[in-house]
């Protein structure tokens, strides 16, 4: 993969403005944004034409298992296609990984996703007894490996349990001195709700040791009785911790009756909680004990957005035990959403595309993401003129651009 430096981007097409434009970058920014002059300008190695087309800032991937990718053809079928067959594969498979073996995987799929114009993603890496800190080193040394290309923020994430999985705590802070940065959790995958609740108090010690964020795998199941969410909004109230919290698929909300799931939508909000649904992920592993009518397992995608909850979609996973398919393009992410919760009116389209650019961004806090004059060249060319054909036709762009460099595999 190689970089080539951009002064400027010309005949691009902007979110929600008319007309066509052109953007000055210097220094690996965005430096200015005027209408496109009428004569043209010559063509040189440092200009990206957009040719009319749209020009976003790169797609964030807010929920991905780099430590996974690929491993389907290394991991026994999962014959029920659950979440819980998934886990007990890989938790044996993962026995026999090496660092460099999860490293080359892992590049793989990064290089996967900035083909398709991924510019940040969120990793979950699996750590505990069983994983160690091997899966850490070769996801940490993929990111180093590619670092020139996209941003990689690292979740300490215990696969296995905390509670259920005695080392799991000592090796979470490992792997936050080995130079992790959030804190991960899977609340709903303890024994019991007594355990799923202590589960997440330590979270928030751990959080509050290392002054974390905290992205917890939260009621990633069907049943309604799994109500993890609700006491990850209460302690992130508890402990001030507000704006700092993601949630994680939060599939069993869509199975509260309406009373209960309106109060925890209360609570999400008034937690400042992020929210990321893995719409394809979802679609896959969630319904599985059901017959027909079958549920749909994603959250309640519109009804958070509703109450101003900060909803982003994750692609999850690419090619392994727990979802065979992926391809690493956030636009099929998009796509996935808008069928799985009727995201179809022009304003839902919209919605649906925020949920891949500027919502992920909020929950990275990122404050230079955009097409403004001072964000980061961080941006996409694709050779569509409008969001929903984007969405519609999830093209591959014609130009990714990185810290206002070309990139080109
Ligand atoms: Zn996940």
């Amino acid at each position: 993969m190689t970089r080539q430096p951009i002064s400027r981007i010309d005949n691009a097409r902007l979110r929600g403005r008319d007309g066509l434009y052109t953007i000055g970058v210097e220094s690996g920014r965005i430096v200015s944004v005027d209408p496109q002059p009428t004569a043209g300008s010559p063509p040189s190695a440092d200009r990206v034409d957009a040719a009319g087309g749209l020009v976003l800032p790169s797609f964030i991937d807010l929920h991905l298992h780099l430590d996974l990718a690929y491993s389907l053809e290394i991991v026994p079928e999962n014959k029920s296609g659950t979440l819980l067959e998934a886990i007990a594969l890989y938790s044996e498979a993962k026995k026999t990984f090496t660092p460099d073996s999860v490293r080359e995987r892992a590049v793989r799929a990064i290089r996967d996703e900035i083909s398709f114009g991924t510019g940040a993603i969120r990793n979950h890496v699996d750590v505990g007894s069983t994983a160690g800190l091997r899966l850490c080193e070769g996801v940490l040394a993929a990111r180093e490996q590619m670092k020139d290309f996209i941003d990689i923020e690292v979740v300490v994430f215990p696969q296995d349990g905390v509670i259920r999985d005695h080392g799991a705590v000592d090796r979470m802070r490992e792997a936050m001195r080995m130079g992790c940065d959030i804190i991960g959790g899977i609340a709903h995958y303890e024994r019991t709700p007594e355990d799923s609740r202590r589960q997440i108090e330590l979270l928030f010690d751990l959080a509050e040791e290392f002054n974390a964020r905290i992205d917890c795998h939260i009621d990633e199941t069907d049943s309604p009785l799994s109500r993890c969410v609700e006491y990850l909004a209460a302690e992130t109230i508890r402990r001030g911790w507000q704006g700092r919290v993601t949630a994680s698929h939060v599939c069993a909300l869509s199975s509260y009756e309406p009373v209960h799931a309106a109060k925890v939508i209360g609570l999400i909000a008034e937690a400042g909680i992020h929210v990321v649904t893995n719409p394809g992920v979802n679609l896959h592993l969630q319904g599985r004990f059901d017959t027909y009518p079958k549920r749909r397992g994603l959250t309640r995608v519109r009804e958070l957005m509703a109450a101003g909850v900060n909803v982003s979609a994750g692609q999850d996973c690419i090619k392994d035990p727990f979802y065979p398919f992926g391809t690493g393009q956030m636009l099929e992410v998009a796509h996935l959403l808008v069928h799985a919760d009727h995201l179809s009116l022009p304003h839902q389209v919209e919605a649906a595309m925020d949920c891949i650019t500027v919502n992920p961004s909020r929950s990275m806090q990122r404050t230079d993401y955009g097409t403004e004059p001072g964000c980061r060249a961080d941006l996409v060319v694709l050779p569509v003129d409008s969001v929903h054909e984007a969405i519609r036709c999830r093209p591959r762009p014609t130009a990714v651009i990185k810290n206002g460099h070309r990139l080109t595999s």
